[in-house]
This record gives C-alpha cells, sequence and structure tokens, in this order.
C-alpha cells in the first residue's frame, strides 16, 4: 500500500514519468508536471540558500493557486514541511499559527502580505525571517501561460518574488534534503479552534499517499480523469482529494483561486472535469448559481460529498442537477480526509429511523469501532462515538502531547462524532457529540431536524441550534436561507416540520436568514449562530 510511500515520491515520479503532462489548469494557464517541478526545485534551492534546514516549516499563505502546489513540492524537497494557513485569517489567527508552527519561511499572495502578513512579521514574535511572495492574477492572462507569469514589479519590499525565483533557477535540482520517508511531517493543518485553541495535525507523508490511494481506489479514479478543486487546499480535503490525487493519478487538476460559483461554473464549461469533492454547500451553491447552461455539469461522472451532512432530500435535488450521484465520504483533519466512503457506483442506504444518509463503510485497512465512554464497543445497531485506526490517522498534534493522548489514545482516534453501524456494516452519523440538544430531557440531533427543512422546497440550507430556555433547558431554533426566488414564511416551516417529527424535536421557531455563516471549507457554523441568539437575548 502507498502507506509506505512519501507524498513527495509521488510527485517526483509524476515529474519524471509524465513530465509533459498537465498538472494544474489555471484559468488561461497551464503548468505541466515537469514546471512543477522545477519550479519547487528553484524555491527549495532558494529556501536552502536562505538557510531553511531539514526539519523546518514553510508556512502557504494563498488562495487555490498553482503556488500552493509549487510551495508545497518545495518544503518537501527542501527536508521540511509545509504548514497550510487559510487565506481568511486575519492578523492575530496568522500570527498564532506562525508562531505555533514555528515557521522560518513564509510563501504568501502579494495582497495578503500587505494587508496582514507583513505587520505580523514586524512585530518580531514568529521565526519567520524568509519570505517569498507572489501575484494571485498572475494566471489569469494568456501572457502569464509560462509558470506564473513574468511580473515581477509590484514585489513587495523585503520579500522575494517566487517568479523571479523560479525565473533565475539554474534548472538543477534540488539533492542536498534526504528524502522524507513515510512517517516523516508533511504538513501541519490546524483545527479550526471551535473548542480552543487551534492545533496542528502532523499529517505524514504516509497518511497523505494512502489516503491518495483510497481516492483512487474507492472512487473509480484513472489518468484520463480531470480533477476539480472545490475544496480550499489549504484544508485536508482540497490537499488530499485534489492535489494529492491528481499527481497519483498524473491528472490535471482545474484551480480557480478561490470558490466563486459562476467562476467555477466558467471553469467547468472550458475544462470538462471529470470528479470533484467538496462541501455539499458547494454542490447548492453551483446548482443554484444560475451561470449553468444546459450540458455544463455534463463531464462530471465522480462526485463526492465531506464534511458535513448531506440531506437525502438535497442528493435527490441534486443528482437532477448534475446528472450524477453524489457519493458520501466522511473523515476529519485528523484521517487525513476518508476514513468512510461509499464506494464509486454504489448508492448508500438511508436508514429508515432516522433518516440519515450512510456515510459509507471504513475504507481499506481502517477499523472503526463504535464506543461508549468507558471505550468499550457497543452492540451492533446501537449508538457510540467513531474510534478510527488506520493508515490515514495522524500520529498526533504538533507539540501537544495531552490532546494527543485525549484524542489518540494508543493511535486510535477519538473522532467526537457519534453514529452507528447497520448489520450490513454502513455506517451512520447521527451529529457531532457536542452539538446534541437537551430539550426537556430529550436528545435532539440537529442533523435529524435539518434533513427535514431540507425536505421543503423552499429552503435552501438549514443550521439547527439548542437555544437557551427558561423551561426546558435548552430548546431547538432552526436558521433557514431560502431558494433563489423561492418564498415561505418562519411559521410555515415550523409547521411542515411538526408534521413530520415527535413534539419535542421540531423547531419551535424558524429564522429566515440570507446566508448561513459558514467556514472556509463550507461547513455551516451552528455555534455562530448560537452564540448570536445567546448575545440577543
Ligand atoms: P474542528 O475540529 O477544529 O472543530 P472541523 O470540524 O471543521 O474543525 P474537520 O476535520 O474539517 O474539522 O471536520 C471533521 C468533521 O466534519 C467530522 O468530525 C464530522 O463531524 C464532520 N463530517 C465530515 N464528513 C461528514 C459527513 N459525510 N457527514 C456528516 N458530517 C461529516
Amino acid at each position: 500500500a502507498l502507506a509506505n510511500e512519501s507524498a513527495l515520491a509521488i510527485f517526483v515520479s509524476a515529474a519524471t514519468e509524465a513530465a509533459d503532462a498537465p498538472a494544474i489548469k489555471y484559468f488561461d494557464g497551464v503548468l505541466t508536471y515537469g514546471e512543477i517541478n522545477s519550479a519547487a526545485d528553484a524555491l527549495a534551492a532558494s529556501l536552502i540558500a536562505d538557510g531553511f534546514a531539514p526539519g523546518d516549516r514553510l508556512a502557504l499563505y494563498v488562495q487555490n493557486d498553482p503556488a500552493f502546489v509549487i510551495g508545497l513540492v518545495a518544503a518537501w524537497k527542501a527536508g521540511g514541511a509545509a504548514v497550510a494557513v487559510n487565506p481568511m485569517n486575519r492578523q492575530r489567527e496568522l500570527a498564532y499559527l506562525l508562531e505555533d508552527s514555528g515557521a522560518v519561511a513564509l510563501l504568501a499572495l502579494n495582497e495578503l502580505y500587505d494587508d496582514v502578513a507583513r505587520e505580523v512579521i514586524a512585530e518580531g514574535t514568529t521565526a519567520v525571517r524568509t519570505v517569498v511572495t507572489v501575484s494571485a492574477l498572475d494566471g489569469q492572462s494568456r501572457d502569464d501561460r509560462r509558470v506564473l507569469g513574468g511580473q515581477t514589479s509590484d514585489v513587495p519590499a523585503g520579500t522575494s518574488s517566487l517568479t523571479a525565483i523560479i525565473a533565475e533557477h539554474d534548472g538543477s535540482a534540488v539533492r542536498s534534503a534526504a528524502a522524507p520517508t513515510a512517517d516523516d511531517l508533511a504538513v501541519l493543518t490546524y483545527t479550526s479552534g471551535t473548542t480552543g485553541k487551534p492545533k496542528g495535525a502532523l499529517n505524514t507523508h504516509g497518511n497523505l499517499a494512502f489516503n491518495a490511494q483510497t481516492y483512487r481506489d474507492w472512487m473509480g479514479l484513472t489518468g484520463d480523469d480531470v480533477v476539480l478543486g472545490v475544496a480550499p487546499l489549504f484544508h485536508i480535503t482540497g490537499l488530499v482529494g485534489h492535489v494529492m490525487i491528481a499527481a497519483l493519478l498524473r491528472a490535471p487538476l482545474v484551480l480557480t483561486h478561490r470558490f466563486a460559483p459562476d467562476v467555477m461554473v466558467e471553469a467547468i464549461r472550458e475544462h470538462r472535469p471529470t470528479f470533484t469533492v467538496g462541501a455539499i454547500t458547494a454542490y447548492i451553491a453551483l446548482a443554484d448559481s444560475g451561470g449553468a447552461e444546459a450540458g455544463d455539469f455534463a463531464s462530471l461522472r465522480a462526485l463526492y460529498s465531506g464534511g458535513a451532512p448531506i440531506a437525502p432530500a438535497v442528493a435527490d435535488r441534486l443528482e437532477r442537477v448534475f446528472g450524477a450521484y453524489i457519493h458520501n465520504i466522511y473523515g476529519l483533519t485528523e484521517t487525513n480526509s476518508p476514513s468512510h466512503a461509499v464506494p464509486f457506483g454504489v448508492r448508500a442506504p438511508v436508514d429508515a429511523e432516522s433518516g440519515a444518509l450512510s456515510v459509507g463503510v471504513p475504507v481499506f485497512n481502517t477499523v472503526v469501532r463504535v464506543i461508549d465512554d468507558n471505550g468499550d464497543d457497543v452492540p451492533v445497531g446501537e449508538v457510540g462515538e467513531f474510534a478510527t485506526s488506520g493508515p490515514q490517522v495522524v500520529p498526533g498534534y504538533w507539540n501537544r502531547p495531552e490532546a494527543t493522548a485525549e484524542s489518540m489514545p494508543g493511535g486510535e482516534l477519538r473522532t467526537g462524532d457519534v453514529g452507528f453501524m447497520d448489520t450490513d456494516g454502513w455506517f451512520y452519523l447521527v451529529d457531532r457529540k457536542k452539538d446534541m440538544i437537551n430539550a426537556s430531557g430529550y436528545k435532539v440531533w440537529p442533523r435529524e431536524v435539518e434533513d427535514v427543512l431540507y425536505g421543503h422546497p423552499a429552503v435552501a440550507e438549514a443550521a439547527v441550534v439548542g437555544v437557551p430556555d427558561e423551561y426546558r433547558g435548552e430548546t431547538v431554533k432552526a436558521f433557514v436561507s431560502l431558494r433563489p426566488g423561492a418564498s415561505a414564511t418562519g411559521e410555515e416551516i415550523v409547521e411542515f416540520c411538526k408534521a413530520q417529527m415527535a413534539a419535542y424535536k421540531y423547531p419551535r421557531s424558524v429564522e429566515i436568514i440570507a446566508e448561513l455563516p459558514k467556514t472556509a471549507t463550507g461547513k455551516v457554523l451552528r455555534r455562530t449562530l448560537r452564540d448570536e441568539v445567546i448575545a440577543r437575548s
């Protein structure tokens, strides 16, 4: 299995055996595997010349641009690891990530450097001593077709230009650093920090390589596929489900700087991608964007959604829009994207009682126990916490031995998600343990209520939270956004739910808002909504 390989080896063999194959399609520009490799060589050589030592970290603070992939491979070639930074992070968050990771070098978009990073680095609290900047729009015009364009005029003072580093490189490969092994750290990906400070998950080369193989073999992908980059690359879904899988297949990855539904529809029309993986909210946004014409989505044949629950009613509607079934996958940052998947071509069952769509079955070499609070297995069919072990589970968190021991006792990951397995071995997620609502002593799982809300024809997106209530302890409240052109009142939607569920479960109030707050990965932020309600009262 590829778990014994390094992620770098996957790139290097693509570059040597398929040097001229297109690796990235970015607006009108195309970069081949050979070009990515030599650009990464150039950056690695420049980092090493600046004192980057084996084991050092390079932080990547860019959008879904070719520079992300070049920076990632360069960090590995220089003998170190990358730190994947959310480009939405501002000063406080970036400072924390740079300090926590101890990154010595930073690759940033010009405007992110100017607006955010410059000030953070000037504070002197980080270990960053090399800054390389790159212009995001470089790939967008036909003149810039070569490698990230030739513009060097707007390079921020005190930084080096990636474009110039690439142009000046003499073409020699980087030989000074030892090749990484499967157990070496490849990337630090940070948890979003909904509970406590963000923690850096130690994604190793073997973790990344193994789950790239999972994507290939479970999702029926081949070298003829074209990968569409929907998920952010800094998140594990984009890192493995876009960058790594494309390299393993030696297939092109279509990038669009960041997720904007209309721009993405245009990219789909032009590059005819066949496969993607992203949050279900991204599919909803594409379906409702209004920019698509008949046939635009026809090339998409292998579609996957992970990171958030899929309501069965939404799955049906989207299947009609895309003309392809959207397969569910489940995993965490700590499992390098999937631990469970619905194999390509198989339709996941829906649990009759809870209405949940299965998240699939554990992928190969992966063992998932459903356990009680003592860590003992619960009987088949009963609800407990998922505890996962396998080659994709990270060995721990960066510099956090206590958190590692708590989350991964004996190497088995306590996911914080509760669910069950049916007698056929299909897994169903009930919800996140911490999102359970306690209404008059009854357990209410937001996902089940959201699934019902999604069945209402006017509802585009739904989020259910428990809000403090003097009488019941907590009461169920829903927030929904409406589909373009649809109309409904909150009271109507309350009645719609009331007719379909037990009295203790249905939302006592449904508030209609223009858009639900989401993470950069497209996950609806229930907690933000809950906090807003509490702040208002
Ligand atoms: P943090 O851990 O910092 O709070 P996060 O939750 O965004 O951040 P991720 O690792 O991105 O961290 O998300 C993993 C979680 O996403 C899982 O624990 C699970 O609750 C949810 N999830 C993933 N896939 C699915 C799915 N197919 N259906 C339902 N929920 C899913």
